[in-house]
């Protein structure tokens, strides 16, 4: 559709010549108005804006949750593996799903960018769980990311903190104090994410991986599944590439394993090689977690 408009160009410095003459007004004759025929091109509606609009707009509705309910419970279960929480993929095929973290923080946010070259190079499919200071700090190759068919993200929370309504602690760092601080922790990034995607993650995984099996059940009714792990791949970054080798080889069918995709100093990403290879030997192959239900 094209429609005609007019436009009154000034020129900046015009302006700013005006403004500064403020006692002669006669120097704005001096200055013509440009007024000029302009054709533009109008786009129709965009669909996906108008999508995320929607998207973005329930997200923002789903912050004020009401958690009066889950206030008045005590958790009975403290750790990675409480109720609720997916560790595998319900299957018996012959597939692992790889899922990296990559956490943010003033620790956490670079990025193994070999590790990821390598994904794409032996077009490994792979999960990304991805916090919000990690976006922040590396917009521009979040944005490359999201465009890589292979990957799909999800969230791996705002301020990366364990999920609690109690203020537990997990690993020395101090989790959510209350139902309320639970859904920012996953609606920030959720809103944060999408934004960038056009879709909402289906999958969250919090800081450290601890939980309550309240907070479990506060993300699932924020529309996510907890996702965990049986193969702790990579001890948060901090094994060897044998280990990280090592761990991976004892994967077995349906097994999501835990990796981080922020520590390029780490032995993750040669062990990751080196696995992948030798798995691929064995006749596994590679999936990501919204192919399979989970169990
Ligand atoms: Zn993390």
């Amino acid at each position: 559709m094209k429609i005609k408009v007019v436009v009154a160009l000034i020129a900046c410095s015009s302006m700013l010549f005006s403004c500064q003459s403020k006692e002669e007004d006669s120097t704005d004759s001096l200055v013509p108005n440009i007024e000029q025929e302009v054709v533009v091109e109008v786009e129709e509606p965009n669909h996906d804006t108008q999508q995320l609009d929607e998207l973005l707009a329930e997200l923002k509705m789903k912050k004020e949750l009401d958690v009066s309910d889950y206030e008045n419970r005590t958790p009975m279960e403290w750790g990675e593996n409480v109720q609720g929480v997916k560790t595998q993929l319900d299957t018996d095929e012959q597939v692992i799903a790889l899922t990296f973290d990559a956490c943010g923080g003033p620790y956490g946010s670079l990025y193994d960018e070999e590790l990821i070259d390598f994904l794409r190079k032996e077009s490994i499919p792979a999960t990304l769980f991805v916090n919000q200071r990690w976006i922040e700090e590396n917009e521009v190759t979040f944005s490359e990311l999201v465009e890589e068919p292979l990957f799909e993200i999800q969230n791996h929370g705002s301020e990366h903190v364990p999920l609690s309504v109690s203020g537990q602690s997990a690993w020395g760092i101090e989790g959510t104090q209350s139902a309320e601080q639970i859904v920012h922790e996953v609606i920030e990034n959720q809103m944060t994410i999408t934004s960038f995607t056009n879709e909402e993650p289906l999958f969250f995984r919090s800081g450290t991986a601890f939980y309550d099996e309240i907070a479990v059940e506060i993300v699932k009714e924020l529309g996510l599944e907890v996702v965990n792990f049986n193969i702790l791949g990579d001890a948060g970054a901090t094994y060897s590439a044998e280990q990280v080798h090592d761990a991976l080889l004892s994967s077995v069918s349906g097994s999501i394993v835990l990796l981080h995709m922020n520590q390029p100093n780490s032995g993750t990403a040669e062990g990751v090689e080196r696995a992948v290879m030798d798995l691929k030997d064995q006749g596994f192959s590679f999936v990501t977690l919204s192919q399979y239900t989970l169990k």
